[in-house]
Order: C-alpha cells, then structure tokens, then sequence
C-alpha cells in the first residue's frame, strides 16, 4: 500500500510525531489538531477502514482498543477523552486506513457536526 499516507509513516517514510508505538500499531499526532490533545492510533496492517477489517483483525483491533486508554492515561488525560473512528463516505473518513482519534484536554462538544 504503497500510496497510502498512513502505511508511509508507518514506515518512517514520512515524519510523524510518536506518541507510542509497539509491534502492531502506531499512534501520532494529528497535523490539525481539534483539541489540545489530538492523536491518531493506527494499526500497522493496512487496513483501509472499519469496514474493510475482518474477524481475523479481531484481536488487533482490541489491542488497539486497549492501548487506547493507555495512551490517553500517559498523555495526562484524567478527566476523560473521546475516541472517534471515521468510517465511509458519511462518516467523513478521509484517510482509507483504518484510524483511531484520541482527542482530549478540552470538554467535547455532543452531538458532533
Ligand atoms: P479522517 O477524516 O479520515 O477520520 O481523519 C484523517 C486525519 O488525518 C485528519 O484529522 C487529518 O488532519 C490527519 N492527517 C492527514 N494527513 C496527515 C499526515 O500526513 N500526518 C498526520 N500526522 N496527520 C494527517
Ligand atoms: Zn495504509
């Protein structure tokens, strides 16, 4: 997936700022933060959206899950924090890999636009 911007900071192709990182996934901050603290949490398998994952990436998927919190409790996110997965052409996803936002430091706006 070599035209996938996601796969190439993965790879180390082009920068990102890593938040964490192990054998699986990557998280890194996002270019246009919408909060204080912005981050996405990818899984290292491309993977190019919610939809496209299959039962085999279960076990990723909730590991991903898992370092989630994690990494929210690392980055001082005590008092909570919101985890989004843009999926699809409604879900405004615009990146065609698989992303987890972790966004915190602020209160969160509900219902989101
Ligand atoms: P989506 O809309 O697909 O859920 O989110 C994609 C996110 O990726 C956006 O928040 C956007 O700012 C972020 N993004 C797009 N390209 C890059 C990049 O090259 N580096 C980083 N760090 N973030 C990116
Ligand atoms: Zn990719």
């Amino acid at each position: 997936m070599s035209e996938c911007i996601f796969c190439k900071i993965v790879a180390k192709e082009i920068p990102g700022k890593i938040a964490y990182e192990d054998e699986r996934i990557l998280a890194f901050y996002d270019l246009e933060p919408q909060a204080p603290v912005h981050v996405l949490i990818v899984p290292k398998k491309h993977i190019a959206s919610l939809d496209e994952a299959g039962t085999e990436d279960s076990e990723l998927l909730g590991h991903l899950l898992g370092k989630a919190k994690e990494i929210a409790a690392t980055l001082g996110l005590d008092n909570g924090y919101r985890l989004v997965i843009n999926t699809g052409e409604d879900g405004q996803q615009t990146v065609k890999h698989l992303h987890v936002h972790l966004l915190g430091g602020r209160k969160m706006t509900w219902p989101p636009g």
